[in-house]
């Protein structure tokens, strides 16, 4: 019923119990996970996760966070983990200057790399961007890059329907239902049903009443409801069209 396009299963903070949770998600109507790389080792853990699990799928990618660590042999070893199979789209790659864990004109010149690189390899990209957005919107826009998500969107709904435009999908996770989302809310208003994900980013963004709390792909009923609330619609509705759209986006037929 649900497909959950972004998460990090991957990460410690399930380490104590992930086996037992993916199992009782898998069963819970979870149907399928994009779990998703951050650097190489967790590009790497994702593939292996996605090894071992039927419903599990994997992206691969280092996001801006890290972008310091990236060289041209790195490069070249995550092009070889994109011909594994099981993985499904290129990511997260961005923008992020409001940690600026890397200088900024590494975080472009890596992600514009690594867009370069997706564009090659025929992949849908998974983006990161964070209060970077008219920066990333330009990268994106002089690419040549047309197909992949704007994870966890955070910019105007103009900007959006110019992504959509352009051939790319809206993220939209738990930050949807906290109380000074108003702008976001707007966003999922004006934009159609055809082009969102849903998404937890688990272990990250749990939504209200969890925030604060480890995230989960269960919570993914709490945004699909959060969003039918929005559109006048039904959470069924919501579900059923979120799963087709990342299910064609991701191609996960041909894996
Ligand atoms: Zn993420």
């Amino acid at each position: 019923m649900f497909f959950e396009s972004h998460a990090h299963y991957d990460d410690p903070r399930f380490d104590k119990d992930r086996e037992e949770l993916l199992a009782s998600l898998q069963e819970n109507g979870v149907d399928y996970i994009i779990n998703v790389g951050a650097d190489m080792e967790s590009s790497e853990a994702s593939v292996k996760l996605a090894e071992n699990h039927s419903f599990v799928y994997a992206a691969a990618g280092v996001h801006p966070h890290a972008a310091g660590t990236l060289n041209d042999e790195n490069l070249k070893a995550l092009e070889d983990i994109c011909f594994r199979p099981k993985v499904a789209a290129f990511g997260e790659i961005g923008l992020d200057f409001y940690y600026d864990h890397s200088p900024r004109d590494v975080q472009r010149y890596w992600f514009e790399r690594q867009l370069e690189l997706a564009e090659r390899l025929n992949m849908p990209v998974i983006i990161h961007s964070r209060e970077a957005a008219a920066e990333t919107f330009d990268i994106i826009k002089i690419s040549n890059v047309r197909n992949g998500v704007i994870h966890c969107y955070s910019g105007s709904a103009s900007m959006a329907l110019d992504y959509i435009k352009m051939g790319f999908c809206i993220g939209i996770g738990g930050v949807v239902t906290f109380e000074n989302a108003r702008k976001l809310r707007e966003v999922v208003k004006a934009i159609p049903l055809e082009r969102i994900l849903l998404e937890t980013d688990a272990p990250y963004l749990a939504p209200v009443p969890h925030r604060g709390e480890r995230n989960n792909s269960y919570y993914l009923k709490i945004i699909a409801a959060k969003i039918a609330e929005i559109k006048e619609i039904s959470i069924e509705e919501v579900a059923k069209t979120t799963f087709a759209n990342a299910y064609k986006l991701l191609s996960i037929d041909n894996k």
